[in-house]
C-alpha cells in the first residue's frame, strides 16, 4: 500500500440531525482509504469517488493545524466521530499519528469521543484517551464473527477478532466505555444463530457494555464489482446466491433476519448488554435497554 501526503480545506464535519446509530455531533477523517481492505468495504462505492482504494492511503497532512483552529469555533459540545470512512488505526497510523495527535488536540478542547476501529493499535492512544474519558472517551470495535480464520478472509488487513477483544477487554478494565459494532452481517457467511450468539458472548467476556448491530449488507456500484470477485476467489458458489438472492439491490438483508434479532435482543438482555449507545451528555434514564 502506498502512502499519499495532500492538503485538505476542511477536516471537522457536523453530522447533521441526530446520528442515532453513533451518537455523533461531528466527525473527521484523518486519511482517505483504508489499508484494512474488507472485501465488502462500502467506502469503494462509486459514490464516494476513491481512486485506487486498493493500492494508496491518502494522508491528510495539514489535518491537525485544521482541527486546532476549528475546534475553538464549535460552540456545541458533542461527540467528535474518529473512522467513518476509513479505519483511523491501520498501519498508516504508526508511520503518521494523525489520530493520536488529533486525540491530543481533542484532549485540550474537552471534547468527547467516539472511536470506531477493527484494531488493537488503539491501546498506543490509551493514555491520552483517560484524559479524553474525564469528558467521556467511547471506543468501539467492528466485529461481526469471533472466528478468525473467517475474519482473515473478509477483512484481509486488519487485526484478527481476538486481537480486537483483547484490546477492548484492556479498555474497559481502564474504564473506557467500549462496545461492539456487529456491522455488516453478511448474508450467507455469517448470518446463523451460532455466529451471532458467539459474537454476543464475546463480547459481553470481554467488557463490552453495548453491540449496536444490522443483519445485513449493502451493497453500491463499484463495491459490488470488488466484494464479488473476492467472494469468487475465497467463498466458491456465495456471488451465485448474493445473485440469485437480491439481484441489483442495494440492500442484502440477513436470511431469517427475525429470529435473528430476536436472538440476538434476548442475548443482549440476558448478558446486560445495550444494543444502542447514549447521546451526549448522557441521561440513562430516558434510554431503552434495547429496539423493542
Ligand atoms: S476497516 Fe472499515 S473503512 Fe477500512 S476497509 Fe474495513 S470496512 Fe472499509
Amino acid at each position: 500500500m502506498e502512502y499519499r501526503e495532500i492538503q485538505v480545506k476542511g477536516i471537522l464535519n457536523t453530522v447533521p440531525g441526530e446520528d442515532e446509530w453513533f451518537g455523533l455531533k461531528y466527525n473527521l477523517n484523518l486519511y482517505r482509504g483504508c489499508e484494512h481492505q474488507c472485501i465488502y468495504c462500502d467506502t469503494r462505492g462509486a459514490c464516494y469517488q476513491i481512486e485506487n482504494f486498493n493500492k494508496e492511503v491518502l494522508v491528510k497532512v495539514n489535518a491537525l493545524e485544521l482541527l486546532e483552529d476549528a475546534l475553538p469555533r464549535k460552540r456545541k459540545a458533542g461527540i467528535i466521530g474518529f473512522g467513518s470512512m476509513n479505519d483511523p488505526y491501520t498501519p498508516a497510523e504508526l508511520v503518521y499519528g494523525l489520530t493520536g495527535k488529533a486525540l491530543e488536540i481533542v484532549a485540550r478542547h474537552h471534547f468527547p469521543v467516539h472511536i470506531i476501529t477493527k484494531s488493537d493499535l488503539v491501546l498506543k492512544d490509551l493514555e491520552i484517551l483517560k484524559e479524553i474519558n474525564t469528558v467521556k472517551a467511547r471506543v468501539s470495535f467492528s466485529l461481526t464473527t469471533v472466528d478468525d480464520g473467517l475474519a482473515a478472509r473478509l477483512e484481509p488487513g486488519a487485526p484478527s477478532p481476538s486481537r480486537r477483544l483483547g484490546a477492548m477487554e484492556k479498555l474497559a478494565a481502564e474504564g473506557i466505555e467500549t462496545g461492539a459494532v456487529m456491522m455488516p452481517v453478511l448474508p450467507f457467511l455469517e448470518d446463523t444463530p451460532e455466529n451471532i450468539l458467539s459474537v454476543v458472548e464475546a463480547a459481553a467476556a470481554h467488557g463490552a457494555e453495548y453491540i449496536i448491530p444490522a443483519f445485513g449488507v449493502s451493497v453500491r456500484e463499484g463495491q459490488r464489482e470488488y466484494f464479488y470477485r473476492q467472494l469468487d476467489a475465497h467463498f466458491p458458489g456465495i456471488r451465485q446466491q448474493y445473485e440469485q438472492a437480491f439481484g441489483w439491490q442495494y440492500q442484502c438483508p440477513a436470511r431469517n433476519q427475525e429470529e435473528l434479532t430476536r436472538l440476538f435482543y434476548d442475548a443482549c438482555q440476558k448478558l446486560g448488554l445495550r444494543t444502542r449507545v447514549y447521546p451526549y451528555p448522557e441521561n440513562p434514564e430516558t434510554q431503552q435497554l434495547s429496539l423493542f
